[in-house]
C-alpha cells in the first residue's frame, strides 16, 4: 500500500478526529486537499473506475445518515435472522472482475468514514433490539472493503475488536483476502468476532483475483490466526464455472485440508457466481473482455447466475469434496 493514497481528500468535518490524525501520519507524503463533502468526490459522475484503481485517492468522511442495515438473505447467513452489515470504508485496494463494488460505485477511490465510535453506537443499538435474542446478531463489517488488507496503515480492526469483545450478543464478521497476519500476535482472541477468508484455486486467483495474495499466504494467514485461537470461517464464493472446474477445485479442497486442521474450522460457506444484474451490467461495460462472462449464465429475480441446474450440480460437488474433511453441519451452500 506504500505507493498509494499520493492525495488525500479531508472533509472539513473530519479534520478533528483522532482517526484521521492516526491516519494521516501514516501517509506523511501524501497531499491533503480540504473537501466540503465526500459525496461532491464519491459520486461524481462520468469517473473511470478502473484507471482510478491503479492510483486511487484516500477520502476521509464522516458517515452520517444510516449507520447499520439488515442485511439481505441473498448475500449471507440466512440461518441467523439477526443479520446485519455495515459500511465503515467503501471500497478496497484489491482489484477482483468479479467483484460487486463496481456495479455499485462510479469511484474506486477508498472512503474511511472516521466517525468508528458513531458506527458502534448503532451496532449497540441494533443489539438491544435484534428479533431473535435467542441468538447474537450477526454483523457482516467488511463486504465493502478489505479491513485487514488495510490494517497496517488504516488501523480499525482493534477498535472493532474491542469494540466486539465488550459487547454480549455480537458476532462481528470480517471478511478478508488478505495475508497480514501481525495482529492476530498482538490482540487477545474473542468468541465475538469471526474472520471468514476467502479463499480460491490459485489459477483463479491469478485470473481474476488481481493484487490479492495466492493461496498459500492466505492459508499460511489462516493457520496463524487459528494458532493464536481466533475462529475462522471458509468462504469459497464466487466458485467459477469452467469446462475443468471440478478437476480445479477438488484439488483445491484437498491443498486446503492438507494445510489446515478441519477441526479447527468454525464453518465454511460456498456458493457459484451470482450477482444483482444492474451491477452485472456495469460490469459488462467496464471489463468486456473477462473470462467471467464465458461462463454459462442466466437472468433471474433481478439477478445473473450460473443455470440453476449447472449451479445444483456445482453444489452437490462441492459439498461432496468438503464433506470429506467435515461434517455436513459445517457446509453451508448459497441458496
Ligand atoms: S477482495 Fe472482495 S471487496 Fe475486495 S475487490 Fe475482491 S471481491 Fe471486491
Amino acid at each position: 500500500m506504500a505507493n498509494r493514497f499520493a492525495h488525500i481528500y479531508i472533509e472539513e468535518q473530519a479534520r478533528e478526529y483522532p482517526l484521521t490524525r492516526k491516519i494521516l501520519a501514516n501517509f506523511p507524503n501524501a497531499i491533503q486537499i480540504e473537501i466540503k463533502n465526500y459525496r461532491h468526490i464519491f459520486h461524481r459522475a462520468n469517473q473511470q473506475f478502473l484507471i482510478q484503481k491503479q492510483n486511487p485517492s484516500l477520502i476521509l468522511a464522516v458517515k452520517l445518515g444510516a449507520l447499520i442495515y439488515q442485511g439481505s438473505q441473498e448475500c449471507q447467513d440466512y440461518r441467523n435472522p439477526n443479520f446485519y452489515y455495515n459500511t465503515p470504508v467503501l471500497n478496497c485496494i484489491y482489484d477482483c472482475e468479479y467483484c460487486f463494488l463496481q456495479g455499485k460505485y462510479q469511484s474506486s477511490n477508498l472512503v474511511v468514514f472516521v466517525n468508528q465510535i458513531d458506527l458502534m453506537e448503532a451496532v449497540s443499538t441494533e443489539i438491544d433490539r435484534r428479533s431473535d435474542r435467542s441468538q447474537p446478531l450477526l454483523l457482516a463489517l467488511s463486504y465493502d472493503t478489505d479491513l485487514l488488507a488495510l490494517d497496517n496503515r488504516i488501523p480499525l480492526l482493534e477498535d472493532w475488536i474491542s469494540f466486539a469483545h465488550c459487547s454480549n450478543g455480537l458476532l462481528l464478521e470480517v471478511r478478508t483476502k488478505s495475508s497480514v497476519k501481525s495482529i492476530f500476535s498482538q490482540i487477545k482472541p474473542t468468541k465475538n468476532i469471526l474472520f471468514s477468508w476467502t479463499i480460491s484455486p490459485d489459477t483463479i486467483i491469478a485470473q481474476y483475483e488481481h493484487l490479492t495474495p495466492d493461496l498459500g499466504k492466505r492459508l499460511s494467514a489462516i493457520n496463524s490466526a487459528l494458532q493464536e485461537g481466533w475462529q475462522v470461517r471458509l468462504c469459497i464464493d464466487p466458485l467459477i464455472y469452467s469446462s475443468d472446474w471440478l478437476k480445479i477445485y477438488g484439488k483445491f479442497v484437498e491443498k486446503v485440508f492438507s494445510t489446515l486442521s478441519p477441526e479447527s474450522i468454525y464453518d465454511v460457506q460456498y456458493g457459484p457466481f451470482r450477482m444483482n444484474d444492474t451491477f452485472y451490467k456495469r460490469l459488462r461495460k467496464l471489463r468486456p473482455e473477462s473470462k467471467i462472462f464465458k461462463q454459462p449464465l442466466s437472468q433471474g429475480d433481478k439477478v445473473i447466475s450460473i443455470p440453476i441446474e449447472l449451479q445444483k450440480s456445482m453444489k452437490e460437488e462441492m459439498a461432496g469434496f468438503l464433506e470429506n474433511y467435515l461434517p455436513a453441519w459445517k457446509i453451508t451452500s448459497w441458496n
